[in-house]
């Protein structure tokens, strides 16, 4: 009889360990697998903000494209970019020997912008 007290303690013994032992594995696969989550979130932001930055950068190089027009040559119809290129009258050359070959045929008369505004304030000053 006292054998097999000795035996039930020694079997409760052995599963109140195993069960110790379970509960502290499982806790380890929890805690294992919080940090892995965490992990994967803290790699999840920070692909996020790479992808941001990177849609960003896009952006910026989008919009740098847009503020550098391309004109071409009105004399040899090279492409040049508009800061580059000489202006003159709304039309553009990619080097100053095609500035200088541009037809001239048509002289721009800068047409004088009467002020009649100053003419109709002395006529009604006048009047007053
Ligand atoms: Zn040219």
């Amino acid at each position: 009889m006292i054998e097999f007290i000795i035996f039930a303690a020694l079997a409760w013994f052995a599963i109140t360990m195993m069960k110790d032992l379970m509960r502290i594995s499982e806790q380890k696969a929890i805690e294992n697998a919080k940090k892995k989550a965490q992990e994967a979130m803290e790699v999840t932001r920070a692909e996020a903000e790479a992808a941001r930055a990177e849609a960003k950068a896009r952006a910026k190089a989008v919009k740098a494209a847009e503020a550098e027009e391309m004109v071409s040559c009105a004399i040899c119809g090279t492409v040049t970019a508009k800061h580059e290129a000489i202006a003159t009258q709304g039309q553009y050359f990619c080097s100053e020997p095609h500035f200088l070959q541009r037809p001239r045929s048509e002289p721009v008369a800068e047409t004088p912008v009467e002020n009649t505004t100053e003419s109709v304030t002395q006529t009604t000053s006048e009047n007053l």
